[in-house]
């Protein structure tokens, strides 16, 4: 999924946990949880590193709702704004492994990639895996819950 829904996921869970370690478990669990659903990805096996500004769009989307959030609400959080931290960043983590792997060429990493890869419904590069409305209505849907979730808290 968009790396905003992910950002807003582990944010949930490290707003509403105390402990780090059970944010950052939970974290990486949610995460590949999450796409299960079905869903398509601005990015797929034959993007090239030109095609990163997306990434960059959207982890400023993520953060700008993050610290919207926070600003409008005051802070407020059981774990403390450390646990959000953690949970953003455990969130964000497998797709992390994915850049490093694909991108960075770190070999060790394929288990933990096909592992990820295997969790999608459908293959990368399919129809079903391109960016559209369509094909995304598990993360809007996803985003707007999470989003309402810790906007309430
Ligand atoms: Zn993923």
């Amino acid at each position: 999924m968009i790396l905003t829904t992910h950002i807003l996921s582990g944010a949930v869970l490290g707003a509403n946990i105390q402990n780090p370690y059970a944010v950052a478990g939970l974290s990486i669990a949610l995460h590949f949880l999450l796409d299960l659903f079905p869903h398509g990805d601005y990015l797929n096996k034959k993007s090239g590193l030109r095609e990163f500004w997306k990434v960059a769009i959207d982890l400023a989307i993520g953060f700008s709702l993050i610290a919207a959030i926070l600003f409008c609400r005051g802070f407020t959080s059981t774990g403390g704004l450390q646990n959000i931290a953690i949970g953003i960043f455990f969130s964000l983590l497998p797709d992390g492994t994915t850049f490093l792997h694909i991108w960075m060429k770190m070999k060790f990493l394929k288990p933990v990639k096909d592992f990820h890869e295997s969790l999608h419904r459908h293959e990368n590069g399919s129809p079903e895996r391109q960016f559209r409305l369509k094909n995304n209505l598990w993360d809007i849907l996803f985003s707007l819950i999470f989003f309402i979730l810790i906007a309430l808290r």
